[in-house]
């Protein structure tokens, strides 16, 4: 990389705290390197107290974006010019992009999450999902699915401090797209084999499953899934989550974990800032030695 680096090369920033175990500047700069762009991309340990001078950085230094992660993914809206509409209606934004100065968030892990379906030639426009979750990935994945024609969302979450967000999501979802979502509490054991049973996808967006809740699934019945559908993990470390043995055993012919919405949030943020596909099959090849 640093024979790449000159007087011209422009800087993208990924500004979180923690921040150092990042895989991003791994898969962006790698990206650069293979299409020979002259952009280098560092991450940058910034709190809720510093995000203020760091976004104004970006203008200061014309940079080109930035990505922004946790604690800074609301925090950020208010020091910002602009937002995509799908990022005002998640209410967070994961990436900037900076046209002269004019600082626009967009949020591209809904993006990332339907562009991955694509990607395996699955289509979900016109059917039915049952979600789990509300928090950042959950809502990110509701609100763009809704965008994208998705026909109805079954929102199931626990009775926590995501409650209300899931509430949030419901609403905004059937006041602003042409979505119908419903909202269930994941306690109603039930309701949720029942909405499963008559969705073509099933998504698990919460922290079941990833470390350190490896021995989690909240679909334990492997009856509860047909064999025609999706089940998708957003986790993807452990690669094959417990929720991902179970819908095997079921014979579920799609079973996919998060690390294609992962690779495609990236492509998605990298083709905003470079107008460049990002290779991801190279990256995936690179960062993962699988498909
Ligand atoms: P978050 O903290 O914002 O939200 C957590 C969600 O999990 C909430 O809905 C909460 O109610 C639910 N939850 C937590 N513990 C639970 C339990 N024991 N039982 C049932 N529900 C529980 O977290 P997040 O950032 O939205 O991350 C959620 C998941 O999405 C994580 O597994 C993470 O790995 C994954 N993720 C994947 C990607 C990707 O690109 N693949 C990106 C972001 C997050």
């Amino acid at each position: 990389m640093t024979e790449r680096i000159d007087g011209h090369t422009i800087l993208i920033g990924l500004m979180a705290y923690p921040i150092r175990h990042s895989m991003s500047p791994t898969m962006h700069n790698n990206a650069f390197t293979k299409l020979g762009l002259n952009y280098a991309y560092l991450a940058f340990e910034v709190t809720n107290d510093t995000l203020p001078q760091a976004i104004e950085a970006i203008r200061t230094l014309d940079m080109r974006g930035s990505n922004i992660s946790m604690p800074n993914k609301q925090k950020v809206i208010p020091l910002l010019d602009q937002l995509d509409p799908a990022a005002e209606m998640v209410g967070a934004v994961n990436t900037i992009v900076n046209d002269a100065g004019k600082l626009t968030g967009y949020c591209t892990d809904g993006t990332g999450f339907m562009q991955s379906l694509k990607d395996e030639n699955l289509d979900i426009t016109g059917e039915k999902m049952v979600l789990v979750g509300a928090g950042g990935a959950g809502t990110a994945i509701a609100i763009q699915a809704a965008l994208d024609g998705v026909k109805e969302i079954a929102l199931f979450n626990r009775q926590d401090e995501f409650w209300n967000n899931a509430q949030r999501n419901v609403e905004v979802i059937n006041e602003k797209t042409n979505c119908q979502a419903t909202l269930h509490a994941l306690e109603d054991q039930a309701d949720l084999k029942a909405e499963i049973q008559d969705s073509a996808i099933y998504c698990d967006a919460t922290s079941a499953g990833m470390n350190p809740l490896t021995d989690l699934t909240l679909v334990t019945n492997p009856n509860w899934f047909k064999s025609d559908m999706i089940v998708f993990d957003t986790v993807y470390a452990p690669r094959t989550t417990k929720l991902m043995t179970v819908a095997q055993k079921a014979g579920v012919k799609y079973v996919l974990n998060g690390l294609g919405m992962m690779l495609e949030q990236g492509a998605e943020a990298f083709k905003l800032w470079t107008g460049e596909p990002m290779p991801v099959d190279y990256i995936r090849d690179l960062l993962f030695d699988e498909h």
